[in-house]
């Protein structure tokens, strides 16, 4: 089984106040919906997810527009919570569970707070097991309107940044850069 995106879990993000599971199996999977019924809301929790930390990104113009802001018959909720589920049976991701849950957490007063399996962890830790996957913010798992063309008038060096996240070097580089620090 290869390394596939599971479950998604929203609870006041954007426009899904009402905690709510989405099941995704493995090949491909599709939203549909009318429009402003939340599809990319969902992909902005991805990301959020991920660790994106632009508000642009997300769409919105400050941090708390991730937060349900209430509707006609809700009230606005004080928190964001989002996980996402990935299946791991192949160990393809270097933990020893079958299943990998990230999950992250805000508040209106601001602070992001992550978790790996339900556990307390940084950011960072969430990008490293994630680093060389293709998975993340930055990874290209994610595919924005207008990334294409990104990818194809690009400079030669953002290309070649694009082909070392997906050659799986960048891991390489990022210790590279840390050990350089010390
Ligand atoms: P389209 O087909 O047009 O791309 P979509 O299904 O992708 O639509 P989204 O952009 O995911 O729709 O959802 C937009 C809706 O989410 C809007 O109605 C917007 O009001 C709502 N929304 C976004 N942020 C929040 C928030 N913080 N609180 C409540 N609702 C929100
Ligand atoms: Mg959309």
């Amino acid at each position: 089984m290869p390394l596939y995106l599971k479950r998604v879990e929203l609870h006041g993000f954007k426009s899904f106040a009402d905690r709510i599971e989405i099941e995704f199996g493995p090949g491909i999977n599709a939203i549909v919906g009318p429009n402003g019924s939340g599809k990319s809301n969902i992909t902005d929790a991805i990301r959020w997810v991920l660790g994106e930390q632009s508000v642009r990104n997300l769409r919105g113009s400050k941090l708390e527009d991730v937060i349900f802001a209430g509707s006609n018959t809700k009230k606005p909720m004080g928190m964001a919570e989002v996980s996402i589920t990935l299946d791991n049976s192949d160990k393809l991701l270097p933990l020893d569970y079958s299943e990998v849950c990230f999950t992250r957490r805000v508040f209106r007063s601001g602070e992001s707070e992550f978790f790996l399996n339900k556990t307390p962890c940084r950011l960072k830790d969430i990008q490293e097991i994630l680093m060389d996957t293709g998975i993340g913010k930055d990874g290209y798992s994610i595919i924005g309107q207008g990334q294409v063309d990104e990818i194809l008038t690009g400079r030669s060096e953002e290309r070649r940044a694009i082909l070392e996240e997906t050659a799986g070097i960048m891991k390489h580089k990022a210790r590279k850069k840390e050990a350089e620090k010390r």
